[in-house]
């Protein structure tokens, strides 16, 4: 059946049939959802032959673009020499051995052993059964509880959504799930008040650690967190903040998982962005870039210190899923991983287009309207505001950031809404005419919503 030639009809079975996640299928049926039906390079192609520059990635994961003739050869290549073998019953093949070596080469030195699942939620569900795990071998096995932040995102699958800080994930379905603390966001901009944003950023990691000293260290097995939170609205946190509390947490004997999923793989200029915010993680949620989404997987990195105890004190890890280290999905991130070493994208990130569009991203804060403008490598947000000096938001009724996201997408831009928070995360081949392009949009975008907001009576 071929539908590409009839958008009503896609919308029509897409109304009556199709459960969409984070949306209200109601609300959506009732409006019909946009048909994307192409994608090259940065950008997209709607079924009405519409462009639009992906400043997105996808959702955050096209990290090498979109079409790339040498990952679709590489997994096409891996479906006819071995469609589908598990990685379960003393048998591994050789695509998921050769992504095991090369994800030693690039994570921190202290990686080298990985698990393989279908997703990031998939890999923060691992973590959490790996980390009890260890400290019951260790003798410890009081040391269950997880210290994770407000406003964090993790994933959606039952430990995952608990370890995230979104009331209204927790709100459905009975979670979280007992034996997980959240601990403030370093969201400067939100909770800062009048403190400098390093005086904040040492102020939520002291809340942080008193916390952890209230519950007691003695049974707090690790804490969760996003180098830069992603979903909450990119949250760049102050620099003096991932410092002492990773100090603090070395000093407690608490295990530190970095949540990788949107910073990894180059995103912020670095590999991995721990390196970034000079943490030392045990363990590494890795997903969406290391395929640059092409094909679904997850990966778990487990530290020398943990890897360890599983393999000389541990018996049978009686855990896994049917696609750990699908061939096809491991053959994506080994065209990948190749693909950002060979190009030298990270790199690129680093010094090239990641500065080129900070400076110009810098300038959409001029704006009225607009509070800060951040960015970091190849991941950025603007925050709208009523009054930049009180750092006023809007009432949550006016939904500016949802005008503003349909401004975007009509202007032929895709950015994503987090509230008041506009967010980009662009693919690593961005040029610099089309970061020119990005910013110009994103500044149409913001007249546009300025002049409704004023319409509208909100400012
Ligand atoms: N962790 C982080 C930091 C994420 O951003 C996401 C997804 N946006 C996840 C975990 C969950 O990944 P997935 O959607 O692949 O389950």
């Amino acid at each position: 059946m071929t539908l590409s030639n009839s958008t009503a009809e896609i919308r029509r079975l897409d109304a009556a049939h199709h459960l969409h996640p984070f949306t209200n299928t109601r609300e959506l049926n009732a409006r019909g959802a946009r048909v994307i039906t192409q994608s090259s390079g940065v950008y997209l192609q709607d079924s009405e032959g519409n462009r639009i520059l992906d400043g997105m990635s996808g959702l955050w994961c096209v990290n090498a673009g979109h079409g790339r003739r040498d990952i679709i050869d590489a997994v096409s290549r891996q479906l006819e020499e071995l469609t589908f073998y598990n990685t379960f019953f003393n048998t591994t093949h050789p695509s998921v051995a050769e992504l095991s070596g090369l994800l030693s080469e690039v994570t921190p030195p202290q990686f080298n052993y990985f698990h393989y699942t279908g997703s990031g939620s998939e890999s923060n569900d691992t973590i959490f059964r790996l980390v009890r795990y260890y400290w019951e071998l260790e003798g410890k096995p009081e040391k269950s509880i997880f210290i994770s932040r407000r406003g964090g995102y993790h994933g959606s699958t039952v430990a995952a959504a608990s370890l995230g800080g979104f009331g209204s994930m927790h709100k459905q379905g009975g979670l979280p799930i007992a034996g997980i603390y959240h601990a403030p966001s370093p969201d400067w901009w939100s909770y800062g008040g009048d403190m400098s944003s390093d005086e904040f950023g040492l102020h939520v990691a002291h809340q942080t650690l008193s916390l952890i000293d209230a519950i007691g260290s003695d049974r707090i097995g690790a804490m969760i967190g996003e180098p830069i939170m992603g979903a909450g609205g990119v949250i760049v946190p102050p620099k003096t903040y991932w410092p002492a509390l990773s100090a603090g947490l070395k000093e407690r004997d608490i295990l530190l998982i970095s949540d990788e999923v949107i910073c990894g793989f180059g995103r912020t200029g670095e590999w991995f962005g721990c390196e970034l915010m000079g943490t030392e993680p045990d363990f590494l949620t890795m997903a969406k870039g290391i395929t640059s989404g092409y094909i679904p997987l997850g990966a778990v990195g487990v530290s020398d210190r943990v890897a360890k105890v599983l393999l000389e004190k541990g018996g049978e890890f009686a855990h896994g899923h049917t696609y750990s280290g699908h061939p096809a999905a491991c053959a994506a991130a080994i065209a990948t991983l190749k693909i950002l070493r060979e190009e030298k994208l990270v790199d690129r990130v680093r010094t090239d287009i990641g500065p080129y569009l900070k400076q110009k991203w810098k300038t959409l804060a001029d704006h009225p309207i607009v509070g800060e403008a951040v960015i970091e490598g190849l991941i950025g947000a603007f925050q709208f505001t009523k009054d930049k000096s009180s750092r006023k938001g809007f009432d949550e009724d006016a939904r500016i950031g949802m005008i503003a996201r349909e401004h975007s997408f009509k202007n032929g831009l895709v950015m994503r809404a987090v509230g008041d928070r506009m967010v980009i995360a662009p693919p690593f081949t961005l040029t610099h005419e089309e970061a020119d392009e990005l910013v110009s949009i994103a500044q149409k975008v913001i007249e546009l919503t300025y002049a409704d907001a004023k319409s509208n009576g909100l400012i």
